[in-house]
C-alpha cells in the first residue's frame, strides 16, 4: 500500500520552492459545513464524558513530493508541526501519534494540487483504515488546508510549523468542529450592509460522504445573534464560539480580538474572538478550543472516530538531548563517509541529524532521520569547518529540542585513496548512474570465491552477489541506478576475510 515507509533513513530537501505559494496567497481552509453527526449530537443528549483520561488519536502522515522525490516538507518542520498539533490540543487531553511512521509519496499532481478532486483522489488512493490521514502538500488547491470528512486533512507546507495553527484547524474540522461563521465562506461581511438571518453556501465536497451531486445543493446557516438566543441552531451550532463573520484572514488587537466590528441582524455590535482555533484570525492570535469545542471533539473521538483511538498505555516522552560520541571538538574527518555516533537518548526510535557549515544551519549538507545511533554522511565540502546536531523523537513524542551543538572538520579529498597492505581497493568512491565499481585484489585472494554485499547507511542490506576472483582487476556492475542517492558500505568477503569501502551514490 506504501510506496515508501520510513524506517530507516531518509534523505530530505532543504532547498526552499519557490514555487510553493505563499501563505498569504491561500484561503485560510477550504473547508465549510456542519455535519450529521454535530447535527445529531445537538439533537440528543451527548455522550457523556466524565472522564479526563487523554485520548491517544492515531494519525496517519503521507508527505508529497514531486515525481523526482524533491519538495517534500523538511523533516525538522514537520516534526515541529507535530508537537505544534499536540501543544494545541493539550488542553483537550487529545494526542496524537504516527500510526506507521509517515509516508512518503511522489506524486507531482498531487504535491500541487489544482482543485479539490485531486485531493480527493489522492486520500481514497492513499489513505490507511482506523487512522485520521494527513497529507502535507506544497498547494492544497489554493488553500492552507482542508478537511474532508469522508477522507482525511491536506495542509500546504507553507501553512506549517511553530506557531502555525493550520493542523489543529483541520483536525478540529476532522473531529466535527465547524467553522464559528460558517455561512460567510466566500461572502465579504460588511458594516454598512444589513446583516442578512440567514446565508446560503455552496457545500460541494466537503459533505459527509463523496457527493453524488456536483454541484450539491446548497446549504442554509442561521446568524448567530449576539445575544446567544439562537446559539444552538445557528451557524458553528456551538454556543460558547460567539458570533463570528469573518471569512477572510485576520488580525487582532492586544486582546485577541477582530478589528472589524461586526452588527448581528437585530443591530447589536460586536467584535469576533480571535483565541479561537477555529476562526480565520492570525496565528499569534488563536490560542485555543471552547469547552463546548472540545466536548464535541471528545465525544466524536469515543463514537464516531472511535477506530482512531488507542487504549490508553504509559507512553514514554522523549526528553533529555542527544549526546554526540563523534567527531566532536573539531575533530578531522574524512570529506566522504564520515561516521557520525551518538548515545541513544531514553525512549527515542528515530533521531534528525543535520550538519552545516554555518552555526544557523541555514544551508545544510545532511539532513537526515534515522533509526539507528550512527550515520554515515554522504559528500561534504573538503577542509571545512562544521556544526552538527542531533533530536531525537518517537512516534508519540517530537517536541524535543536538537541538542548542543558540535563540531568537526573536513580534511582534504583523496581522489583516490591507497591500496592498504595487501593491496585491496575500490574505486571510484562517488558512484554516478551506470558508473561499474573497480575492486583491486589482493595477490593473495586471488582464485577464492567471495561474496559482494552492499548495505546503504540505515545498514540495510540493498544487494549481493558472489564473485571468482580470478583477475588483478575485476569490474562490478551494481544496479545502482535503482538506488536513492546517499552513502552505501561495501563489502567483500572470502575465506580470507573482509574488504570495506563506502560509496557515494549520486544520481545524474
Ligand atoms: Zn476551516
Amino acid at each position: 500500500m506504501f510506496r515508501h515507509l520510513l524506517f530507516g533513513l531518509l534523505l530530505f530537501a532543504t532547498t526552499a520552492y519557490a514555487q510553493e505559494p505563499l501563505k498569504e496567497d491561500l484561503a485560510p481552509c477550504g473547508t465549510i459545513g456542519v455535519s450529521d453527526w454535530l447535527r445529531e449530537y445537538r439533537l440528543r443528549p451527548p455522550v457523556v464524558d466524565r472522564s479526563e483520561d487523554t485520548l491517544w488519536v492515531a494519525i496517519q502522515p503521507h508527505l508529497l513530493a514531486k515525481d523526482n522525490g524533491s519538495g517534500r516538507i523538511a523533516a525538522e518542520k514537520f516534526l515541529s508541526s507535530f508537537c505544534q498539533l499536540n501543544e494545541d490540543f493539550a488542553a483537550s487531553n487529545i494526542q496524537f501519534y504516527f500510526k506507521y511512521g509517515w509516508n512518503l509519496l511522489d506524486e507531482t499532481d498531487w504535491y500541487a494540487h489544482e482543485d479539490i478532486p485531486q485531493g480527493i483522489e489522492m486520500m481514497l488512493t492513499n489513505n490507511i483504515p482506523d487512522a485520521l490521514n494527513a497529507y502535507f502538500v506544497a498547494d492544497p488547491a489554493g488553500n492552507c488546508g482542508y478537511n474532508l470528512p469522508y477522507a482525511g486533512v491536506a495542509i500546504g507546507h507553507n501553512c506549517s510549523g511553530d506557531n502555525d495553527h493550520t493542523w489543529s484547524h483541520e483536525v478540529g474540522h476532522a473531529l466535527n468542529l465547524p467553522h464559528p461563521f460558517i455561512g460567510w465562506e466566500g461572502k465579504t461581511y460588511n458594516f454598512a450592509q444589513p446583516t442578512p438571518t440567514l446565508l446560503t453556501y455552496d457545500y460541494t465536497y466537503f459533505h459527509d460522504t463523496l457527493e453524488t451531486q456536483i454541484p450539491a445543493p446548497l446549504d442554509t446557516a442561521l446568524v448567530e445573534l449576539l445575544d446567544g438566543s439562537n446559539c444552538a441552531l445557528a451557524a458553528d451550532l456551538i454556543c460558547d464560539t460567539k458570533p463570528d463573520y469573518l471569512s477572510y484572514r485576520w488580525d487582532c488587537n492586544t486582546q485577541n480580538q477582530s478589528l472589524a466590528k461586526q452588527k448581528d441582524p437585530t443591530g447589536a455590535e460586536f467584535y469576533s474572538d480571535g483565541t479561537l482555533f477555529m476562526s480565520y484570525a492570525l496565528d499569534k492570535c488563536q490560542s485555543r478550543f471552547s469547552p463546548e469545542e472540545i466536548a464535541i471533539m471528545r465525544a466524536t473521538l469515543l463514537t464516531e472516530k472511535a477506530a482512531w483511538l488507542t487504549p490508553n498505555r504509559l507512553q514514554q516522552p522523549v526528553e533529555e538531548p542527544a549526546e554526540a560520541v563523534e567527531p566532536i571538538l573539531g575533530q578531522l574527518v574524512p570529506p566522504v563517509g564520515a561516521l557520525f555516533t551518538w548515545k541513544p537518548v531514553p525512549h527515542a526510535t528515530h533521531y534528525l541529524v543535520q550538519a552545516s557549515r554555518f552555526e544557523n544551519f541555514f544551508f545544510k549538507q545532511v539532513d537526515l532521520v534515522t533509526t539507528d545511533t550512527f550515520l554515515i554522511a554522504g559528500q561534504l565540502s573538503a577542509n571545512q569547518n562544521y556544526f552538527w546536531r542531533i533530536r531525537p523523537f518517537n512516534d508519540w513524542h517530537a517536541c524535543a529540542p536538537f541538542g548542543e551543538l558540535f563540531t568537526f572538520k573536513t580534511g582534504a579529498v583523496s581522489k583516490t585513496s591507497e591500496p592498504d597492505a595487501e593491496g585491496w581497493r575500490c574505486y571510484p568512491s562517488v558512484l554516478g548512474t551506470g558508473m561499474p565499481l573497480t575492486l583491486e585484489i589482493p595477490e593473495t585472494w586471488r582464485g577464492e570465491d567471495a561474496k559482494c554485499t552492499v548495505f546503504d547507511a540505515a545498514g540495510r542490506l540493498v544487494w549481493q552477489s558472489y564473485l571468482s576472483l580470478h583477475a588483478p582487476r575485476m569490474k562490478v556492475e551494481l544496479p545502482s541506478s535503482h538506488w536513492p542517492s546517499g552513502v552505501y558500505r561495501f563489502i567483500l568477503t572470502s575465506n580470507l576475510g573482509v574488504k570495506r569501502a563506502s560509496l557515494v551514490v549520486e544520481k545524474g
